[in-house]
């Protein structure tokens, strides 16, 4: 069990762009990176696009005042300035942003934590990831609840034959959060619903490649041979863009997926939903009740497990940080992913490629496979929800 004793040689100097005191995302990188006094400092900042919000933030951070910078750029030159200038920059801005802020981060030579979805387009994903190689740096991506322990504990349990060969992967990521139209929408949902600051997708992107990320982690054997994405906006006025879609997938063992997204299902908190069904078994996990995990054998009583019980796998037991009784839940799962990310970094800067080729964090592959399925998800659905290869 982890209980945030030091894991790397000393924490990393960790910047933020984006985040700021309206941002949505922004506590949750916070949460992942500080729960560990031994992994980050945050030590500088461009939190707002409105400065003087974001200076005023910034201090109240506790971070010193000619750290907190009005734009991005202003905090990558400040920051080399220094001897003791950042080493890595996270960005939770929106997305048509990303691109251009880690392309700058990492000609800096900082190393980047990044939102999803991460770019674009593939291209640009394949254009960051030689930049990154060729500097030594990494890219990591934060996919919030991929470092739960009993995501591990699925990911075990199906790498040690529990579940069979794997039969059907069923996936749901819902909310009704945007069920009305946008007439007096905030600024989260209005570059949300506009291709230009979104990208292709809404919620495909916003919330579907969580999903995608999560079944990788899973099933980490599984290719998808083929796709069918159906999407719709139920408010015109977010279209061509979607808040609503579904999506057939058939994976190259035979298996068969169905995954649903969607930010109108009305009324519903729900959120994130997965069921693996092998021949011999079935899991499944939902954020609703991150503690427990369903475990079924055909013919048998359903069995509830419990986080942190003796009886689960190493694997899973090893990177629990709340031990059973308590609750483990989003911002544990963060602070995982934020280390596996620091110890990246970490082996990185070492010159550790052993460590690297086993050691398991979403990073630039993540993100660009993420943004694979995006393309591929758009190449059906604009093709009238047709069956694609997947490219
Ligand atoms: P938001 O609109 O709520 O907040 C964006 C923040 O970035 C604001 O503080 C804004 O002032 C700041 N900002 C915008 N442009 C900036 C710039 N050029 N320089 C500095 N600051 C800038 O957005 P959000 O909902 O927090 O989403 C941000 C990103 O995080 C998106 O890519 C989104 O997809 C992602 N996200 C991920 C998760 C997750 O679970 N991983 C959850 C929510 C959002």
């Amino acid at each position: 069990m982890l209980n945030g004793e030091k894991q790397i040689a000393r924490p990393l100097r960790w910047g933020m762009v984006g985040g700021g005191r309206t941002g949505q995302v922004g506590y949750k990188h916070r949460t992942g990176a500080l729960r560990d006094n031994t992994a980050y400092r945050l030590v500088a900042g461009a939190f707002d696009l409105d400065a003087e919000r974001g200076r005023d933030f910034g201090t109240n951070l506790g971070i010193a005042e000619d750290r907190c910078y009005a734009t991005y750029q202003e905090l990558i030159a400040g920051e080399a300035e220094r001897d003791d200038g950042v080493e890595v920059v996270s960005i939770a801005t929106p997305n048509f942003t990303h691109f251009e802020i880690t392309k700058a981060c990492l000609e800096a030579g900082l190393h980047v934590i990044c939102e999803k979805p991460l770019f674009f387009s593939v291209a640009e994903c394949e254009e960051v990831a030689k930049i990154a190689e060729d500097k030594g740096l990494i890219v990591g991506v934060t996919y919030g609840f991929s470092g739960h322990p009993l995501v591990r504990q699925m990911a075990a349990m199906v790498e040690k034959g529990m579940l069979g060969e794997i039969r059907i992967v069923d996936m749901q990521y819902t909310h009704g959060f945007n069920s009305g139209d946008d007439v007096n929408a905030g600024e989260a949902v209005k570059w949300r619903t506009n291709p230009e600051t979104a990208g292709p997708t809404f919620v495909l992107g916003d919330i579907g490649t969580h999903l995608h990320y999560l079944s990788e982690v899973v099933l980490p054997h599984l290719r998808i041979d083929k796709l069918l994405c159906d999407r719709k906006a139920f408010i015109p006025t977010r279209e061509p863009l979607e808040d609503h879609a579904t999506v057939l997938t058939h994976y190259d063992n035979g298996a068969r997926g169905r995954l649903w997204v969607s930010s109108v299902n009305t009324g519903h908190m729900g959120s994130q939903r997965y069921r693996f069904v092998g021949s011999k078994a079935s899991v499944e996990w939902s954020d609703a009740h991150p503690d427990q995990l369903m475990y079924e054998v055909q013919g048998e009583p359903p069995r509830t497990l419990h986080h942190g019980m003796p009886y689960l796998e190493e694997e899973s037991l090893a990177i629990d940080r709340m031990g059973a009784l308590h609750t483990e839940g989003l911002g544990d799962s963060w602070a995982n992913i934020y280390l596996w990310i620091a110890q990246a970094i970490d082996a990185k800067r070492r010159g550790d490629e052993a460590f690297l080729k086993t050691h398991h964090y979403p990073g630039i592959a993540a993100g660009t496979e993420g943004v694979r399925w995006l393309e591929n998800c758009v190449r059906s659905a604009d093709a009238g929800a047709t069956w694609v290869d997947y490219q």
